[in-house]
């Protein structure tokens, strides 16, 4: 049976996983050796290994980072802590937190100064929550999800303020802010209706939102298991009743999933590169009798540049 694949329109690398992996690259070309990445500098195993055989050592603590070593801490943002050790330890730092990131960072400071007590929406492990609730001197409460706002207590129900982690689900997220706004109608934040998911987060699932509408009968989503934003491309897949996968590469498509499906949608999370896509697709024309149509879809122009030091580095 001929098979048609539908490419989703945005997909895969966002600004900020663009600046990080540019970031990483230019301080292997400028700085010697070991250059310490704390954290995986974006969720993508193959990424990651690409840049481990490019001489990156990868930590998951400060403890791990050498007195006056070189050290890059990743896209997803970093407690104020580690900047401060960073500094103590005399780290020569680069910074590759995603400028969205920063943005959140600094919403939360300001309902800091305000007093406001900060609830966060996210998950409650997520390197990003934590980077986030660490930035700010007050004890953040993360909510993950309505049963969680329920079960919330408060100081003040009239003095709250919340924010959200930048690649959450914006179904879910904004259940969570109705429930939120039902239980504590003071509540300040989410001025834009989404919280604070970030353009990329959105773009990608709204084109994929699109192009279940087209009648797929398979989802392959580009990307990482670790990976927030290619996690909730597959679950809009999985609401729909659609066969949803998350895959690295194609190593991992089994290829019973194509029994009985005529149209396969192909997308990638924000960390995936255009690589496995094109991998995929050949991977699947070689196994079937398979034509492409691109979607059409929103054209992102969001450029981040990297920091100073390396921007100077360059000239
Ligand atoms: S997904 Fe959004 S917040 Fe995360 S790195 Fe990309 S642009 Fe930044």
């Amino acid at each position: 049976m001929a098979i048609k694949i539908i490419l989703a329109n945005p997909r895969g690398f966002c600004a900020g996983v663009d600046r990080a992996i540019n970031i990483v690259e230019l301080t292997l070309k400028h700085f010697n050796p070991p250059i310490y990445v704390k954290h995986e500098i974006v969720h993508n195993k193959r990424i990651v290994a690409d840049l481990k055989q490019k001489g990156i050592i990868f930590v998951d603590s400060m403890e791990e980072i050498p007195n006056n070593a070189t050290a890059i801490f990743s896209a997803h943002g970093s407690p104020k802590d580690h900047y401060q050790i960073a500094v103590k330890k005399n780290i020569q730092l680069i910074d590759a937190t995603c400028p969205l990131v920063s943005k959140v960072h600094k919403i939360a400071n300001d309902y800091n100064v305000k007093n406001k007590e900060i609830i966060m929406i996210g998950h409650k492990k997520h390197v990003e929550v934590i980077g986030t609730t660490g930035n700010v001197e007050q004890n953040i409460q993360v909510v993950e999800n309505v049963d969680d706002v329920n079960n919330l207590i408060v100081n003040n129900p009239k003095n709250l303020a919340f924010v959200t982690q930048t690649t959450l689900s914006l179904d879910d997220t904004k259940d969570i802010i109705d429930a939120l706004r039902e239980k504590f109608p003071n509540i300040e934040g989410g001025e834009s209706g989404s919280g604070n998911t970030c353009y990329a987060t959105q773009n990608r699932q709204d084109a994929v939102k699109q192009m279940i509408e087209k009648n797929i009968k398979l989802l392959l989503v580009l990307g990482s298991q670790n990976s927030s934003n290619s996690n909730r491309l597959k679950e809009i897949g999985i609401k729909h009743n659609i066969d949803s996968f998350l895959i690295d590469g194609i190593s991992d498509i089994n290829d019973n999933w194509f029994d009985n499906v005529n149209v396969v949608g192909i997308t990638a999370g924000a960390s995936a590169h255009e690589k496995f896509v094109q991998e995929a697709i050949e991977y699947i024309k070689s196994k079937f009798n398979a034509e492409v149509e691109n979607m059409e879809g929103i054209e992102e122009t969001v450029i981040f540049y990297p920091p100073k030091i390396l921007r100077d580095l360059e000239k």
